[in-house]
């Protein structure tokens, strides 16, 4: 236990962990040195020591709704940023990728218990109350509302007590268009004021006096912020590009999403393949990569594990189409930091949209990647020669 470490200085904090068998050259592989981006970094998190420091690759260019995107990637893992530079140049040479973006909304709940009897009156209520919630969340956000963003919608339902938990609770959906924000602190805001005046008006209601409050948090299930990315390869340009016979080649990738949609196994791993590209993106932009993972993970789970991305044979040519929430922020706390706005910089993304679109384009590049190395000359003769020069 380091008691106080809060309110030491970066130097200071050091020197304590230094206090032990802990010397300056283990802190300087832990958290190298201090300098003024470490100062930056106290801002962002706390007890801050130092930073830990990853290779950022680039993608040299990958067309997403007919501009070509220069992505940083900022990943461990060796033959990710390989794999999908070699990818990206069969799917520029189709002409790129189209993105779908949907206007995001992120939902929140507010969880109130009552007592069974009186469970349905209140949802009644709250329901015809529901216009005023509305207003009490939207007061919270008044840049957001000017911007036609807000609180839109709201449903209220019973969860009734079980053999776990014998209470019953309430819980209220709130709806919120977050326009270019990931939008957690914007909705975690107004979940809390609508959840402190509700309980505040219906306590002093007779019938609801044993309203209690539960909590009120966003739900990282973010089907409210689906994107669609999808490309369609000719055979002949494969066989540009790859030197493949390209019905042959879009066969090979076409089964092996196949097995992706019969085997909740390998859509697992697919998924992660997917993930690899995207979380490295995300990252370098500086995304919430934990809410990122855990919404396309969800959306993944909904029937069994199934794949994001699907392929199949078209007219003379390989489709494929990848589906899955996105949930990113354009503006708002993720965004604050040069390393990102150069990031963002370098990439040409101007907008929620088109940030949403390369995420997308990079995690379907990256899945083709995957599975033109599995379906041909296997995962280990390209990756094992990157991971062994890792290793050293
Ligand atoms: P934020 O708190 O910075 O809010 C965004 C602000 O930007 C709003 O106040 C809004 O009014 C303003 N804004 C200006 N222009 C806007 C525009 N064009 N569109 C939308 N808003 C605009 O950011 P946030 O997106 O609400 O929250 C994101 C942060 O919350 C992330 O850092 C995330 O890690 C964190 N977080 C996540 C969770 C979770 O996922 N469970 C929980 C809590 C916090």
């Amino acid at each position: 236990m380091i008691p106080g470490f809060y309110k030491l200085s970066i130097v200071q904090r050091r020197q304590q962990l230094m206090q032990t068998d802990f010397g300056e050259s283990d802190m300087m592989a832990l958290a190298g040195a201090v300098c003024d981006e470490t100062n930056r970094l106290e801002r962002m998190s706390e007890n801050v020591v130092g930073a830990l420091r990853l290779p950022m690759g680039i993608l040299t260019g990958l067309i997403v709704n007919g501009i070509a995107h220069v992505v940083p990637m900022a990943t461990e893992e060796p033959s990710v940023v390989a794999a999908v530079n070699r990818t990206a140049r069969l799917i520029n040479a189709a002409g790129g990728i189209q993105a779908e973006v949907m206007k995001p909304v992120t939902t929140a709940q507010i969880m109130l218990v009552i007592c069974s009897a009186c469970a349905q009156m209140l949802c009644d209520r709250i329901m015809s109350d529901k216009g005023r919630w509305l207003d009490v969340a939207n007061r919270c956000d008044e840049k957001l509302i000017s911007l036609g963003g807000g609180a839109f919608d709201l449903d209220s339902a019973i969860l009734p007590g079980d053999d776990e938990w014998a209470e019953t609770f309430v819980v209220t959906r709130l709806h919120v268009h977050t326009l270019d924000a990931m939008g957690a602190n914007i909705v975690n805001t107004m979940a809390e004021a609508v959840m402190g005046e509700m309980v505040r008006e219906y306590h002093a209601d007779s019938r609801f006096s044993s309203i209690e409050p539960g909590m009120a948090i966003l739900t990282n299930a973010s089907p409210g912020r689906m994107v669609t990315a999808s490309v369609s390869i000719p055979f002949e340009c494969i066989e540009g590009i790859c030197g493949i016979d390209g019905e042959h080649f879009s066969h090979l990738i076409a089964r092996s999403s196949a097995f992706a949609s019969r085997s909740s196994e390998r859509a697992i791993t697919h998924n992660k393949g997917i993930l690899n590209g995207i979380m490295a993106a995300a990252l370098a932009f500086g995304e919430d990569t934990r809410a990122l993972g855990i919404a396309a993970t969800d959306y993944a789970c909904r029937h069994g594990h199934q794949p994001l991305a699907r392929w199949t044979i078209g007219q003379a040519s390989l489709k494929g189409t990848l589906r899955l929430p996105i949930v990113a922020g354009f503006v708002g706390g993720t965004k604050l930091g040069a390393p990102y706005q150069a990031a963002l910089k370098l990439a040409e993304i101007h907008s929620y949209h088109s940030l949403c679109s390369v995420l997308a384009g990079v995690g379907l590049a990256q899945n083709l990647g995957a599975l033109w190395a599995l379906s041909t000359e296997g995962i280990q003769a390209g990756h094992m020669k990157l991971h062994l020069r890792k290793m050293g």
